[in-house]
């Protein structure tokens, strides 16, 4: 059964409103597990809300959104927060980590809110971080670490706690061409190894062609790229 599932997904931001914007009109998309998938669509298309919607941060009008297989129509937000620290992984184009902690702790953070013991947590970050070549950085704040190796680890932590999906917006969008060429590829081989579904947004097409499917977000609706 497909990891995420979209059908109909409808949404309009100040809806009855005079200013009401109509962003998303009928989203349909399934994302198979193992499956990467590229979401590319013009500025202001409705990318970020499809992303948050999928992700279970923001609801939808109408439609239906399913996660391995769970409908999620009418789940207590209780629920879907449990579903969403338990199935989803975010990135973001911004690293969000937090300063005052380290590389390391920032990836064991989010086990621990999660019911992990502070040792388990501790050797899966150590190895997550070697994973994607910055486990010399362990010891570090994000403040003493360059973009690409900033946005390293918030894959890490996206996927601290075994997500079956990955959602990314504009992952490496912050970051200089060659870094985010980089960057983008260390994602796509953890994602790879790990067995993960990810549905990453992105502009640079040649970033998108690495991805097994090339999706565009237009008038909103999904069409194949
Ligand atoms: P993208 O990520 O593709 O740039 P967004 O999903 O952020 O697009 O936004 C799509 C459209 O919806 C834009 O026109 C944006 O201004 C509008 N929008 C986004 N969030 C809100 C909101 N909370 N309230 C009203 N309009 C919004
Ligand atoms: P933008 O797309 O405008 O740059 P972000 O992607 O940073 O915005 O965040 C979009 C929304 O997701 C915000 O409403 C924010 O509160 C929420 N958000 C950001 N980071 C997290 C997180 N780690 N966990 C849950 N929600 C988050």
């Amino acid at each position: 059964e497909p990891v995420l599932e979209l059908k109909g997904i409808a949404k309009t931001y100040n809806k009855g409103k005079p200013n009401a914007v109509e962003v998303l009109s009928g989203a349909d998309l399934s994302v198979a597990a193992g499956e990467l998938v590229a979401l590319v669509a013009p500025s202001g298309a409705g990318k970020s809300t499809l992303l948050h919607i999928a992700g279970l941060l923001d609801v939808p009008d109408s439609g239906e959104l399913r996660i391995c297989g769970r409908g999620m129509t009418g789940l207590s937000d209780r629920r879907r927060t449990a579903v969403r620290r338990q199935e989803v992984g975010f990135v973001y184009q911004f690293h969000h980590l937090l300063p005052e902690f380290t590389a390391l702790e920032n990836v064991v953070l989010p086990q621990l809110a999660n019911g992990a013991g502070r040792s388990e947590a501790a050797l899966r970050a150590a190895d997550l971080l070697a994973r994607v070549g910055v486990g010399n950085r362990a010891d570090h704040r994000p403040a003493a670490m360059s973009g690409g190796e900033q946005q390293r680890v918030a894959f890490c932590r996206a996927l601290a706690n075994e997500p079956r999906l990955l959602l990314a917006d504009e992952p490496t969008g912050n970051l200089d061409p060659a870094t985010s060429d980089t960057v983008f590829k260390t994602l796509i081989e953890l994602a790879r190894g790990t067995g993960l579904s990810a549905l990453i947004a992105t502009h640079n097409m040649d970033l998108a062609g690495r991805m097994d499917r090339v999706m565009r977000l237009e008038n909103g609706r999904l069409t194949v790229g």
